[in-house]
């Protein structure tokens, strides 16, 4: 068969184009099916800051995705009627979410006009597309371990329930949630973000690395010595664009940024540089 130069040229842009921006990034997903956007860039509690959205809307969720960061990150929270609430605060507009039932919150509407959303309908508004990651904050409960345990299994469950596995990553300041649910699901991707464990540690409990910016610079060495063991490393919350400049050329996994927009431009200019393009 004889082929056209022009579709082998068109066949050869291809190519270069999915080398130059490929967006395919298999790596701690586990899932190989995904394609989830390789830029690094996890929008902290959605795309609010540029937007306009309120943090954790379902709006800045939907900004980030087609903004197409590799993750967005949003908070978990339980009512005292065993709702999980998205939410960053114990407390919403002035009520205590752990003591306030799932319909006394939804009087309390977000900035925007959206009812404050469940875990749920996050999951199921995030699950129709396969570029950005689900980042699941898993809030340790104020009332103590016994919650925090009870929200870190149902946060599973409901994942499970969905069918979101391949779309979630968890992380928590809290260790033993992180490890409950290590043990209610081994295969999936869950963070610490606490900064005070060795990552040999995380290692030998499968768990990665989501640590405050601080950690990485008053340790050089910390990043490329965790990514030889096997540990994904991700910073929070960087919003300054030379300190992600810096992170990148240490080979970090991720960012975690309130400025998503600036950290995508800046991997598109060092890849036109590095490409020159
Ligand atoms: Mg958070």
């Amino acid at each position: 068969m004889k082929i056209s130069n022009s579709s082998l040229n068109t066949a050869l842009c291809i190519i270069l184009l999915s080398a130059t921006y490929g967006c395919s990034s298999t790596r701690n997903t586990g899932k190989k099916n995904m394609n989830f956007s390789d830029n690094k860039v996890i929008a902290h509690r959605g795309a609010w800051k540029n937007t306009g959205a309120p943090q954790n809307s379902i709006a800045a969720l939907q900004h980030a995705i087609r903004l197409g960061c590799a993750g967005s990150e949003f908070d978990i929270r339980l009512s005292a009627d065993e709702v999980m609430i998205i939410n960053h605060d114990a407390d919403h507009q002035s009520l205590d979410i752990e003591k306030s039932t799932y319909a006394e919150l939804l009087n309390k509407p977000l900035l925007n006009g959206e009812k404050i959303s469940t875990l749920e309908q996050y999951l199921r508004s995030g699950m129709n597309q396969k570029k950005t990651r689900l980042v699941a904050e898993i809030k340790p409960s104020p009332s103590g371990k016994t919650r925090s345990l009870l929200l870190a299994g149902k946060v599973v469950e409901m994942v499970k329930k969905l069918n979101a596995s391949s779309h979630v990553v968890y992380i928590s300041f809290d260790y033993d949630i992180m490890k409950k649910v290590k043990e209610l699901d081994p295969a999936a991707p869950v963070q610490y973000l606490n900064g005070d464990i060795p990552a040999e540690q995380l290692k030998k409990d499968g768990i990665d690395a989501d640590y405050h910016f601080s950690i990485f610079k008053t340790n050089a060495g910390w990043i490329s010595e965790a990514r030889q063991l096997g540990v994904v490393v991700n910073a929070w919350t960087v919003n300054n664009v030379a300190m992600m400049e810096e992170f990148l050329n240490q080979g970090i996994d991720f960012i975690t940024t309130d400025e998503p927009e600036k950290m995508i431009e800046l991997q598109a200019t060092r890849t036109k540089t590095s490409t020159g393009r």
